[in-house]
């Protein structure tokens, strides 16, 4: 059967061919030489589109900049600017453009942006008092013309170095589009490269870290690779495939992503995966498509040619029993997998299988409780209890909890809730009940993930409910520590003449920072953010005039614990 991927319906898969007859598959076909490059350096690439990134496929792609900041961006098409964005984190700055072809463009870790832009930004900051700010803008507001500059490129945000996020969305689904199908392609005559391949034994159960798995080395190049050794695998019974691969093109030595992975057994395509475009509530789903525990384990980066049954998102355009290969038969089979880029390049390894007939199927023992994917889960076993809403499993679960001893501080045992190594594609409610020396502090309390910190808190009936993303250990701590504000170039009395900001650090032990603001004067001022150093900054402007002046700075973290910072200076 053809599995229809989510809302894509797709009649057929279309073939674009490159110069040399290689194709590219996708399900539809996307205006070619609407959208220019967004800058005016030759086009070179840090990230692909749908590369694999911690709990998300890469939205857009990443353009090189020389590794400097400063180069102006260009409105890739004529429309009009309708959003723009600051975090501290994410994006950093982000200007968004809406095009009348259906489709926006969004351009991210920006340094600056068009003055008029830059004041409209900031208008929104001190009206909201706020630095991270997400707001919308009208038609006739902001229009553009093709290839105007609106910005300059940065590395603000969460941005591993200077370069330029440029995506293509749907304007009305919002679903991030591969820009390389619209043309815009990068210098690439390099095929994806192999190195290993991976062979589960799943047999009917669930995919878990369970599930018994081989890694095979590849060798080969330019293309064509083959098993180290041995040639011809044996195997029988239900086999997921999976493979280790990277792509590069011909413009830098970055290791980008693949575009497209096909698995065909004796010539017939059994699963396809392609990076066309996707949902960005859907992105999670990258857990379900690696293998989650491998990749928490040993940071290997291996992409199951299976789909797991809860997985939503729609980068599987056909499949076949969902990818898993059933060897019941006493044959040779020949087994291929087809990986190619967005310019097509193709790279393909070959191998046998020796089909034999399963003894015994293995005998797993279920322990747990089961848990199916598609529906909502509870537990409740008095200390804790848990709710997963349905749709936010990928594959069924033999759904464990153990009790393990209470940690020095805590006020509650810890509690583990199944394990760190199956994802979870969305929160879930948890509640632990604390114990009865809590008292009063029931209202500072949070639950913690042992491996990752505070998840948060509120007291309900008795319990400490917090929404987890990640199965894992847990237990109550309080946190009555108020943040601690650490000015870096102010004390009392400073005298601030001809320096240029004003510099501080504010960090939490715990519950983490909620919010942080500072007066002059008594007037809201803005806290510039950085998301790699954490210095918070005041940049002085021709408000501040000459003469004696009071810096106010107030932190409040997620218990409502608060820090107050007082400092006279001149200017
Ligand atoms: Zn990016």
């Amino acid at each position: 059967m053809i599995r229809k991927a989510g809302a894509l319906l797709l009649g057929c898969l279309c073939l674009v061919l490159n110069s040399r007859g290689q194709g590219r598959i996708q399900s539809k076909e996307y205006p070619a030489g609407a959208f220019q490059y967004p800058l005016d350096l030759p086009p070179s690439t840090a990230g692909s589109f749908g590369e694999l990134r911690p709990n998300h496929f890469h939205s857009g792609l990443d353009f090189r900049t020389n590794q400097r900041t400063g180069y102006p961006v260009h409105a890739a098409m004529y429309g009009y600017v309708s959003r723009l964005r600051v975090q501290v984190g994410g994006f950093g700055n982000a200007v968004y453009l809406t095009h009348p072809n259906g489709y926006t463009t969004v351009y991210a870790h920006l340094d600056h942006l068009l003055p008029e832009l830059a004041a409209a930004v900031r208008n929104y900051q001190y009206q909201h008092q706020s630095f991270e700010v997400d707001f919308k803008l009208q038609p006739f507001q902001f229009p553009v013309t093709k290839g105007q500059t609106i910005a300059w490129s940065g590395n603000t945000g969460a941005s591993g170095g200077p370069h330029l996020h440029f995506e293509i969305r749907d304007s009305l689904t919002e679903e991030t589009i591969n820009p390389q199908l619209f043309g815009l392609t990068i210098p690439d005559q390099v095929p994806p490269s192999i190195s290993s391949i991976a062979v589960y034994h799943l047999n009917g159960h669930p995919f878990s870290e369970t599930t018994p798995r081989q890694f095979m080395a590849v060798t080969g190049a330019a293309g064509n690779y083959r098993l180290s050794n041995p040639q011809t695998l044996s195997l029988s019974g239900d086999i997921g495939f999976g493979i280790t691969a990277i792509d590069m093109n011909s413009t830098s030595a970055n290791r980008n992503g693949i575009y497209s992975l096909e698995l065909k057994l004796d010539g017939r395509t059994v699963y396809t995966f392609d990076v066309e475009r996707f949902a960005f509530d859907q992105t999670h789903a990258i857990n379900a498509y690696i293998d989650y525990p491998q990749f928490v384990l040993a940071r290997r980066w291996i992409q199951k040619c299976f789909i797991l049954p809860g997985s939503q998102i729609t980068l599987y355009p056909q499949s076949e029993n969902r990818g898993i290969i059933s060897f019941k038969d006493t044959l040779l089979h020949d087994v291929e997998y087809l990986l190619k880029d967005a310019a097509g390049n193709t790279s393909s390894l070959k191998l046998k299988v020796q089909s034999g007939i399963q003894k015994d199927r293995p005998v797993v023992n279920t322990t747990g409780t089961l848990f199916r994917y598609n529906q909502r889960n509870e537990f409740n076993n008095g200390p804790v209890k848990m709710v997963i809403p349905a749709g936010n499993l990928y594959d069924d679960l033999d759904f464990k909890y153990s009790l393990l001893p209470q940690k020095v501080g805590a006020y509650s045992a810890t509690h583990r809730i199944h394990n760190r190594l199956t994802p979870i594609h969305d929160h879930y409610d948890l509640w632990i009940k604390p114990d009865a020396s809590i008292g009063q502090l029931a209202n500072k309390a949070v639950i913690v993930n042992a491996v990752s910190g505070s998840v948060g808190g509120i007291y309900q009936d008795g319990y400490i409910k917090a929404r987890p993303a990640t199965f894992g250990d847990f237990f109550i701590r309080i946190d009555t520590v108020a943040p601690v504000i650490t000015p870096l170039n102010i004390h009392d009395g400073s005298n601030m003449a001809g320096i240029r900001s004003i510099n501080l650090k504010v960090s939490d032990n715990l519950s983490g920072i909620k919010s942080c603001r500072a007066t002059i004067d008594g007037q809201w001022v803005l806290l510039q953010q950085d998301y790699r150093t954490r210095i918070l900054k005041f940049i002085f402007d021709d408000t501040i005039k000459p003469g004696k002046h009071t810096l106010e700075v107030t932190a409040t973290d997620q218990k409502d614990n608060i820090t107050h910072y007082k400092a006279d200076f001149n200017r």
